[in-house]
């Protein structure tokens, strides 16, 4: 999608601190971290929102937790533990409408949130 930013970060138009890249999906670093670790993991698919996945997105968002487990892994917050949060809409506090999962952790997390 022409105008949306992670789109033009998966085509390389903005640069991004990437963390892992499949056929599927990429990670990249939060420009504006919220905990020590806080990375984004975005389907290449342009989707605005969760209120708009159907049934042949499935592979997508379980391919997304699959990955999520091994990025928390690689970088050494599996055991300590972490959180995975996709904001939804506006009350969700949604700012990017392509849909994506923070993977957040490095310390204590506060819940609820905000
Ligand atoms: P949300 O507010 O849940 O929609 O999440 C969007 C996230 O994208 C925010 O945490 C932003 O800090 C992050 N973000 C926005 N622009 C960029 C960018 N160019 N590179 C990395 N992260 C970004
Ligand atoms: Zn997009």
């Amino acid at each position: 999608m022409e105008d949306c930013i992670f789109c033009k970060i998966i085509k390389e138009e903005i640069p991004s601190q990437k963390i892992y890249e499949d056929e599927l999906v990429l990670s990249f670093k939060d420009i504006s971290p919220g905990a020590p670790v806080h990375v984004l993991i975005i389907p290449k698919k342009h989707i605005e929102s969760i209120n708009l996945l159907t049934k042949e997105d499935s592979k997508i968002i379980s391919h997304i937790f699959l990955i999520a487990k091994d990025i928390a892994k690689k970088l050494g917050i599996d055991e300590k533990g972490y959180r995975i949060v996709s904001n939804t809409g506006e009350d969700g506090g949604q700012t990017v409408p392509h849909v994506h999962f923070h993977l957040l952790g490095g310390r204590s997390l506060n819940w609820p949130p905000g």
